[in-house]
């Protein structure tokens, strides 16, 4: 591990891990990724396989705040319309009906 960083999440695979990285470097975090090597670098790490996303100290509660809510996100809940009361389905933005936004 590199000094002054820490983990601030672990995923299974190097994707979801590239994913949250992207998403930490767009809010300006520094982030790294660091795969461990399972094939004997470490072999008392054998149980904690895995791509590891760190951030330096100083970020690390910010970072795993924003890994929260990215998690938290999309499905919208369903919602009713403000202007003629049709009942909306989760995922739309606008009435199908009347064509009125989402407020
Ligand atoms: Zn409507």
């Amino acid at each position: 591990m590199r000094d002054g960083m820490s983990i601030v999440k672990s995923y299974t695979n190097e994707t979801e891990a590239q994913i949250a990285l992207a998403h930490l470097q767009a809010e300006g975090i520094t982030a790294v990724i660091e795969a461990d090597n399972c094939g004997g670098m470490r072999p008392h790490m054998d149980l904690t396989c895995g791509v590891h996303l760190l951030v330096t100290g100083l970020d690390c509660e910010k970072a795993a705040a924003l890994l929260q809510d990215a998690k938290a996100d999309p499905i919208t809940e369903a919602w009713t319309c403000s202007s003629c009361n049709e009942k909306i389905e989760a995922g739309f933005d606008t009435c199908w009906q009347c064509g009125a936004e989402k407020k």
